[in-house]
């Protein structure tokens, strides 16, 4: 994720690290930042459209679209076309392959970023990547490098291990100084949930090797050869028997509850984003913790911040972002999806993609309360009116500027023949089906899904990680009541399709062995995904990922009947479309 902007550092930025009277001093000027800014929201993102516009008036894609360097907000809306990343390729290509002149940005690009779940996105700055985030109270007296000093960006992991470019040495290491540094950490985390816990197991299977480690006071030289990670470290590790012991004892205790708050018995919250689909998390972040607080305190892409949760201690499912003035120019596309998160069966449920794309964006302060909009920015780094791909829901403001839910991304997962399933529709349904698995003490632990369509008719596939805690097996009869919820809470096109048009087949989950969505993770960072911006993709179709699944596959089930369908409703979907 990018860095914060320039000048909200430099009005913070203090190098007193024990002086708490300037770092609240620092916090309260940050606060009067954001009072200021929101309260003036639309005439902020007037002059920051203006000065976007200004800095990049001879930009070749500007010229293109005859921009001719006005940069009032009309003439922005009536000749720049909002636009999506496939429109943008053939630029970012240019750029990337060794084109200097000013494209996008009248800046040099300096580097690139890659979107975590898709394709390649594009950006000025470039921020370190903070695998496992632990901050301590005072971990040293050094400045950190460049860092500016701030008690919330403070780690006990080293620079170098945070920018080591191999995961696997990367996890060990800033493991490996968590632990060492165990009684000063009073924070933990990792960008998204998903980062976290893999974290959690990554510590379950290598914590012999880190009390070996923290005992002699060494670094592990098969596992860690990077030489600048091992010079980092061994600064700071030391042979510390106790510790070693301490850890050991803790580690090898049968159950791994709470064991965030074992290990690191000052820790007052985990610093997580757990929004989106990463709410499926929260139960496995629970119980590490033993119920710490989750604080999502950001909403950031590659390609830009948006906006900051003012309200971090709220609850998971209470998180808004406000988004902040001076971030980007936003505008918002309405969305209108008919019910597409109910389960009941009265649904139109026109999906994400078929909204209509031919709507008036609307400004930052003109959102309404309870809409649901796609997000649209421009921003300083050379993006203009692009797309994100973010469904954002009004959920409040703050002075005039608008807070919202993260509702979903907006990609369709899932589609057979006229039906389009959603990432949050499915998560609701999988959500739904995975309450059968309660009585056995069985957590949904990963899912994924895709559209089988090498048969016809095709149908939905789920592949399932779960974890059975209990002794009594899962009868398959129990999996296949699984299917058949999921298809209940469908939309009714998808009930259709499968009741009336018998265009979809049944519903099929297939159970796969344990560790198999860490293989996908595996996967997807061999290809040059980043361990932070890792998502579990909630839909899978390329080839050799579905291999992947289905090689570990330990059984399978179908739905055993039609879901519930009633052919009155088709008029309304027609009347609704
Ligand atoms: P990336 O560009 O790979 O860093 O990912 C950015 C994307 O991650 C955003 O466009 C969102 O889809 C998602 N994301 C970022 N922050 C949050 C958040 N706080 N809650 C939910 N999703 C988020």
């Amino acid at each position: 994720m990018p860095e914060a902007p320039k000048n909200l550092l430099d009005e913070t930025d203090n190098h007193h690290h024990h002086n708490h009277g300037l770092v609240s001093e620092k916090n309260k000027k940050v606060l009067e930042f954001i009072e200021d800014v929101t309260s003036r929201a639309d005439e902020v993102q007037e002059r920051v459209l203006a000065e976007i516009l200004s800095r990049s008036a001879k930009v070749e894609y500007l010229k293109r679209h005859g921009l001719d360097g006005r940069i009032d907000r009309e003439t922005f809306k009536k000749v720049m076309p909002v636009v999506v990343y496939e429109e943008l390729k053939s630029d970012i290509d240019r750029i990337a392959n060794g084109d200097t002149s000013p494209i996008l940005c009248s800046q040099p690009i300096s580097e690139f970023l890659t979107r975590g779940e898709e394709i390649d996105a594009y950006n000025c700055r470039r921020a370190g990547e903070e695998i496992v985030a632990l901050q301590s109270i005072d971990a040293s007296d050094e400045p950190v490098c460049s860092r500016p000093y701030d008690p919330y960006t403070n780690y006990t992991s080293p620079n170098e291990t945070i920018l080591c470019p191999d995961s696997y040495q990367s996890m060990y290491s800033q493991l490996l100084c968590g632990l060492y540094q165990n009684s000063e950490v009073l924070r933990v985390g990792a960008v998204f949930a998903s980062g976290f816990i893999r974290a959690i197991r990554f510590l379950e299977k290598h914590w012999p090797f880190l009390c070996n480690d923290i005992q002699n006071g060494t670094i592990n030289p098969q596992i860690i050869t990077n030489p600048s990670v091992r010079e980092a470290v061994l600064k700071i590790i030391k042979p510390n028997p106790e510790l070693a012991g301490f850890v050991e004892t803790e580690c090898r205790k049968g159950s791994w509850k709470g064991i965030i708050t074992r290990l690191w018995p000052n820790t007052k919250y985990v610093d997580v984003i757990v929004t989106g689909t990463m709410s499926q998390y929260i139960p496995t972040l629970d119980f590490y913790s033993n119920g710490l607080p989750l604080v999502c305190t950001m909403y950031a892409s590659s390609e830009c911040y948006f906006g900051l949760n003012l309200n971090p201690l709220c609850k998971p499912n209470e998180v808004s972002y406000t988004l902040i003035p001076t971030m980007a120019y936003f505008e918002f596309l309405p969305v209108n999806r008919k019910n597409g998160l109910s389960n009941s069966i009265s649904t139109g449920a026109k999906s994400l993609n078929e909204m209509q794309d031919d709507q008036q964006l609307v400004d930052l302060v003109d959102v309404k309360l309870g809409q649901e909009y796609e997000l649209v920015v421009t921003t300083y780094a050379g993006l203009y009116r692009y797309r994100v791909g973010d469904i954002l829901k009004v959920a409040g403001f703050r002075n005039k500027a608008p807070q919202f839910n993260f509702v979903c991304r907006k990609n369709v997962a899932l589609s057979i023949d006229s039906d389009k399933t959603d990432e949050d529709e499915l998560q609701n349904a999988v959500k739904n089906a995975a309450n059968h698995l309660s009585p056995f003490d069985a957590t949904l632990i990963e899912y994924t899904s895709y559209a089988d369509t090498s048969n016809i008719p095709g149908h939905y596939v789920l592949f399932w990680e779960i974890t059975l805690s209990g002794a009594t097996p899962i009868p398959p009869s129990v999996f296949e009541d699984c299917c058949l919820t999921i298809e209940e809470s469908l939309n009714s096109v998808y009930r259709q399709g499968r009741v009336s048009d018998k265009s979809i087949g049944p519903l099929e989950i297939k159970v796969v062995e344990s560790g198999a969505f860490d293989k996908l993770m595996d996967y997807a960072l061999n290809q040059g995904a980043s361990i932070n911006q890792y998502k579990t993709p909630r839909c899978v179709k390329y080839a050799p990922i579905i291999e992947l699944l289905n090689s570990r596959v330990v059984s399978n089930y179908f739905s055993p009947k039609c879901p519930k369908w009633v052919p009155g409703h088709k008029q309304w979907s027609c009347v609704d479309n």
